[in-house]
């Protein structure tokens, strides 16, 4: 039997864009569907993404702490790893949140439709045997990985949602591509017991954050990770013992080499081909990228598009934004997508943390910066937590020495940024952030004192 659901806004995906719009457009008084493919809320970020991401890197934390404090005094006995036990751990976490969503939309009254949602016309979708007409649409499809063709199809070939799943804790682990994904669970499974090579196209890892930041994270690392820069996989031969890989390069083995698993973390793409845009006359491009304006509207006044489907950088916090205003927009408010900035953190060991404008940008764009940095080797806290290689960076105008972005490597650099973030938002100078009394010790008084040094206040490190 065919059902039919008339709504003032329709919602395609329940990501952290799609929810955060449909939850929005609801307390803004509009009637809101909200149409997912998976059984349960979240998206990528909550079931494949995200959250889990970070319930392993918290067992990793626990297992690299536990170890380090043999050199303190404390010595605890090798970790007994049972992966089930993991498992059942990382699945409560994203039980409990989508779960949550899922009492959040019933709260505000929406309506949830489960399948997988095609356009039929400009205000029509198809869910199944289900026909919603709609006043308005909000696409936020998201994305998936991408897998790179010359790649045979074996189980011991995964990408990050394979890596989630934690079947196994694989002897040799090769992560291709050296991005954020592929180092956060290259983390994980190094702390299990992995041994973990990275290999990466470009010159440093992480291409899109400031070189300074990488090299101290590859410093600190190099014991950890076999690092191969500035070379790629170009064979992968799939053999009863495992997968013999060919790499060329600057860093390449000169003979294949074998791994027990590969993690293939090269990127992501976005779902807006598969969703019969056309029929409802919105342009998707080659890619699957849908474009908007400011007001997150497509070429189709009254449908929308928020999230990593409309471009980078692909981040729940940037989808949550756009979603808000997608959904303020439709309910008649004069708002629109305009961040100063967007911050950027890889979870790895240190965390590198970036947001504004990074010097490399600079560089490129031809603004005109001085930076001021602060190395955690005169940090009382770093020091204190015997975590030392980090340092903090602060990126100002040259001419009104007004903060445009900042970069932070070490321990807690991800949780450090927020300040950072407002700072630039408000357009704080130096001299604001250098008269703000930070707590001591933290880390994060090497803020204020990055900005004490550029404005000539500290002279000396201690
Ligand atoms: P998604 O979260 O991709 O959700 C889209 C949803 O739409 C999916 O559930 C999909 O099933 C559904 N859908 C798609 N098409 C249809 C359709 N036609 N009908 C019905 N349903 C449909 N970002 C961060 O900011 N911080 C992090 O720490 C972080 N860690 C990550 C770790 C990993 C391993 C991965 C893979 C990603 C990570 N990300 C992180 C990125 C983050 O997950 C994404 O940027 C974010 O989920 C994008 O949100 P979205 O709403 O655009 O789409």
């Amino acid at each position: 039997m065919s059902n039919e659901i008339k709504t003032q806004v329709v919602v395609l995906g329940a990501g952290p864009g799609g929810y955060s719009a449909a939850f929005r457009a609801a307390d803004l008084g509009l009637e809101v569907t909200l149409v997912e493919a998976r059984s349960t809320l979240g998206g990528v970020c909550l079931n494949v993404g995200c959250i889990p991401s970070k319930a392993l890197l918290h067992v990793a934390k626990v297992i690299d702490d536990a170890k380090e404090m043999a050199s303190h005094g404390v010595t605890f006995g090798a970790p007994e790893i049972d992966l089930d036990k993991i498992r059942a751990w990382k699945d409560k976490v994203i039980g409990q949140l989508t779960n949550g969503l899922g009492g959040m939309a019933k709260m505000r009254k929406v309506k949830v439709v489960n399948g997988y949602g095609k356009f039929t016309g400009a205000n029509t979708l198809q869910v199944g045997d289900t026909t919603i007409t709609f006043e308005h649409a909000i696409i936020a499809a998201g994305s998936e990985p991408v897998a790179l063709p010359f790649i045979p199809k074996d189980d011991r070939v995964i990408d990050s949602t394979g890596a989630l799943e934690l079947k196994d804790i694989p002897g040799e682990m090769l992560v291709l591509g050296g991005g954020i994904i592929g180092l956060e669970m290259g983390t994980v499974y190094r702390a299990l017991g992995s041994k973990v090579s990275v290999v990466e196209f470009a010159d440093q890892l992480v291409p899109a954050a400031d070189a300074d930041i990488v090299k101290a994270y590859t410093k600190y690392n190099s014991k950890n990770f076999n690092i191969m820069l500035s070379t790629k996989v170009t064979a992968v031969e799939a053999k009863k013992d495992g997968l013999y890989v060919t790499f060329e390069g600057k860093n390449a083995p000169a003979n294949p080499v074998r791994y027990d698993k590969i993690l293939v973390a090269v990127g992501r793409k976005p779902n807006g081909n598969l969703l019969d845009a056309a029929k409802a006359g919105v342009n998707v491009d080659e890619r699957g990228f849908i474009n908007v304006d400011k007001q997150l509207r497509t070429n189709v006044p009254h449908i929308y598009a928020i999230g990593d489907v409309i471009g980078q950088p692909m981040l729940a916090h940037k989808a949550v934004h756009e979603g808000h205003v997608a959904a303020e927009v439709i309910s008649g408010l004069k708002h629109f997508f305009d961040p100063r900035c967007i911050p950027s953190v890889a979870y790895t060991d240190p965390e590198m943390a970036w947001v504004g404008v990074t010097e490399k940008e600079a560089k490129e764009k031809g603004i005109a910066v001085e930076t001021a940095t602060f190395p955690w080797a005169a940090s009382g806290r770093a020091i204190a937590s015997a975590r030392t290689e980090g340092f903090t960076k602060l990126i100002f105008d040259k001419e009104t020495h007004r903060i445009l972005g900042g970069a932070i490597v070490g321990i807690n650099a991800g949780e450090m940024l927020g300040e950072i973030c407002l700072a630039v938002e408000m357009g704080a100078d130096a001299e604001d952030i250098a008269l703000t009394i930070h707590a001591h010790p933290t880390l994060n008084e090497s803020i204020g004192l990055a900005a004490e040094i550029y404005e000539g206040s500290i002279t000396d490190l201690p």
